[in-house]
C-alpha cells in the first residue's frame, strides 16, 4: 500500500509550554514524525515558549533529548533529526507578565499564506490569560488558530467561565479544545465501520445490540500527578471527556457529512440525551497497597482522601435508537491491565435451532484502542469435527498492523494527527464548547451527588481487576464484564 501525506501549509506553531512533560513526550516527538513523513513545509517553524531563560540552541538541545528519550526509534537518525531542529525556536515568555511577548510577534511572520497556531500547553489556570495576552499584545487575527489541553473546566460553571472567557477573543471556529483518544486511528476506524460499511449500521441499534461495554483500564498509579488528580478524580479526569467521547461516537446518529459541525452536533445530542445515573448505578473505588506498590492515598499524599481512582457506571440515553439499552463505562488506575476496549453485544439469536446443549453464542464486535489497535468479530461456528452440532466463537480479527501491514503501524500517533488537523483547519476530532458545557451539565449532579452523600469509594487492591462491586454492577442484570486483553 502506497503511504499518502497530505501535505499542509507553512505555519507558525507556536507552543506554550514548549518545556514541559507534555511537550517532551508527545508533541515533539510527534512534530519530528511528522516530519520524517515529508509533512513540515520547509519554511514553517515550531516556536516553543515558556519562562524559562533558554536560547535557540538551548531548546534545541532539549527537543533532541525528547525525541531520543520519548519518540519511535524506527526511521530516527541524527541526520533527520538535525534538519527537524532547524525548525525550532525558543522565547521566554511568561503568560501572567508582560515579558516575552514582543520578542515572540518578531519571531511571527505577517504573511496570510503562514497559518498562525498557539498550543496552550500549560496549567488550564494559564488558558485564559494566554487568550489575553495573544489579543493584548497583537498576536492574534481572525485567522489565528488555538489549541486548549485538557482539563477544560472543572465543572459546568468553570468550562462556561473559560468558554466566555475564549470567546471574548476567539471565534468558535479558532478554538481546538483537544481530547486527543479523538486523534486515535482505532477511534476514526470506528466511524469508517460504522458510516463507510452496509453491514453494521442495520444492527445498530436497540433492536440487535443487547449492551455496549466501554473500558479503559490503566496499570499505572497517580504518582506524579497526585495533587492535580486528588482534586479531579476518574469521572473528571477520564469520563467526562475521553469515555464520553467514545459513547458519543458510538451511539450518534449518521451525520450528513463527516465535517466538523456535522459531527459534533450528532455527539452533542448524544450527550442531551443520556439519562442521569442513580447512585445505585455508580461504583467508585480507590487502589489500595498490595505490599509493593504504594496506596492511592500514598500517591496523592492525602491520607484521608476520598477521590476515586476507579469508577463504573451504567447508563442509559434515552432516544428511539438507543432506549433501555445498557452502556457499562468503566476505568481505572493500578488495574492488572493496560488496555482500551469499546465492546458491542449483539443479542441472542431469537431461537437456538441446535437446542441448548449447543451453547449459547453472541456476537460481540470488540474495537481495541490499545494494545494492538484493531476490531475483532466474534462470530459463532460449529465446532470442527464428529460429535454432533456444537457451536463455538471465533474471532474475525482485523488488527490493523496485520491487515494494512507496516503502514498501519507506522501510523500517526493522536497527538500528531491532530495538531496537522489544526494546521488544516479541520476541527471533526476537536470538542466544540457547547459539548463540553454539556458533558459538564452530566457530570456535575453525579459528584455533586456522592459528595453531598460523603461516600468513600470502595477499596481495590492495586494490581487488581477493580472494586468486587464493579463486578456485582453487571453481574445483576445477567451480564458480565469482558476480560481484557492484554
Ligand atoms: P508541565 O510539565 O508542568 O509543563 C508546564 C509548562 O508550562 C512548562 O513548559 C512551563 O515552563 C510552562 N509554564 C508554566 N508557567 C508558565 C507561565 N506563567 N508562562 C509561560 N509558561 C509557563 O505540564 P504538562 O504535563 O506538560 O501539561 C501541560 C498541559 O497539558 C496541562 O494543561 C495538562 O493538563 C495537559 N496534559 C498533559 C498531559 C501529559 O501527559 N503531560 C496529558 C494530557 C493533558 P516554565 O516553568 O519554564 O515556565
Amino acid at each position: 500500500m502506497v503511504s499518502r501525506v497530505i501535505p499542509v501549509d507553512p505555519f507558525d506553531l507556536v507552543i506554550f509550554g514548549g518545556t514541559g512533560d507534555l511537550a517532551r513526550r508527545k508533541i515533539l516527538p510527534g512534530l519530528f514524525r511528522r516530519f520524517c513523513a515529508g509533512q513540515i513545509p520547509e519554511n514553517s517553524r515550531i516556536i516553543a515558549a515558556a519562562r524559562s531563560e533558554m536560547d535557540d540552541d538551548g531548546y534545541r538541545d532539549l527537543a533532541r533529548e525528547a525525541i531520543e528519550e520519548f519518540g519511535r526509534k524506527k526511521g530516527r537518525d541524527k541526520k533527520a533529526v538535525k534538519a527537524f531542529l532547524k525548525h525550532l525556536y525558543y522565547v521566554p515568555v511568561d503568560a501572567k507578565g508582560e515579558g516575552g511577548w514582543k520578542q515572540l510577534k518578531e519571531r511571527l511572520r505577517d504573511d496570510d499564506d503562514v497559518v498562525r497556531a498557539f498550543y496552550f500547553s500549560v496549567g488550564p489556570s494559564l488558558f485564559s490569560d494566554l487568550a489575553e495576552g495573544l489579543q493584548v499584545n497583537g498576536l492574534s487575527h481572525r485567522d489565528v488558530r488555538i489549541v486548549v489541553e485538557k482539563p477544560f473546566g472543572h465543572d459546568l460553571e468553570s468550562a462556561r467561565e473559560l468558554n466566555e472567557e475564549l470567546a471574548k477573543h476567539f471565534h468558535e471556529d479558532q478554538i481546538y479544545r483537544i481530547d486527543h483518544y479523538l486523534g486515535k486511528e482505532t477511534v476514526q476506524n470506528l466511524m469508517a465501520v460504522r458510516f463507510g460499511n452496509m453491514l453494521f449500521e442495520p444492527l445498530w441499534n436497540a433492536q440487535y445490540v443487547d449492551h455496549i461495554q466501554i473500558t479503559v483500564s490503566e496499570t499505572v498509579g497517580v504518582g506524579g500527578r497526585g495533587s492535580y488528580y486528588d482534586n479531579a478524580g476518574a469521572m473528571r479526569d477520564m469520563v467526562q471527556n475521553h469515555l464520553m467521547q467514545l459513547l458519543c461516537l458510538i451511539a450518534m446518529e449518521p451525520p450528513a457529512r463527516f465535517e466538523a459541525d456535522a459531527v459534533r452536533d450528532e455527539k452533542l445530542k448524544v450527550i442531551r440525551a443520556l439519562d442521569p445515573v442513580d447512585p445505585d448505578q455508580i461504583v467508585r473505588g480507590q487502589y489500595t497497597s498490595d505490599g509493593q506498590m504504594p496506596s492511592y492515598r500514598e500517591d496523592a499524599e492525602n491520607p484521608t482522601s476520598k477521590t476515586e481512582s476507579y469508577i463504573a457506571l451504567k447508563c442509559y440515553i434515552s432516544n428511539w435508537r438507543w432506549a433501555n439499552t445498557p452502556f457499562y463505562l468503566r476505568t481505572g488506575k493500578r488495574l492488572n491491565a493496560q488496555a482500551s476496549e469499546i465492546a458491542v453485544v449483539f443479542k441472542d439469536a431469537p431461537h437456538s435451532i441446535f437446542g441448548i446443549d449447543a451453547g449459547r453464542h453472541r456476537n460481540v464486535l470488540s474495537i481495541r484502542l490499545q494494545p494492538n489497535e484493531g476490531m475483532t468479530l466474534g462470530v459463532t461456528i460449529k465446532e470442527p469435527g464428529p460429535g454432533g452440532m456444537r457451536l463455538v466463537d471465533v474471532p474475525l480479527d482485523m488488527s490493523f498492523a496485520e491487515a494494512l501491514g507496516p503502514e498501519a503501524e507506522e501510523a500517526a500517533d493522536a497527538y500528531e494527527r491532530l495538531i496537522m488537523d489544526v494546521i488544516r483547519g479541520n476541527q471533526t476530532l476537536f470538542m466544540r464548547g457547547d459539548e463540553v458545557e454539556a458533558a459538564w451539565a452530566w457530570t456535575d449532579p453525579l459528584i455533586e451527588g456522592w459528595e453531598r452523600r460523603g461516600d468513600s469509594p470502595k477499596p481495590y487492591d492495586a494490581g487488581s481487576g477493580g472494586p468486587d462491586d464493579a463486578a456485582f454492577l453487571i453481574n445483576r442484570d445477567g451480564r458480565r464484564w469482558r476480560r481484557i486483553q492484554t
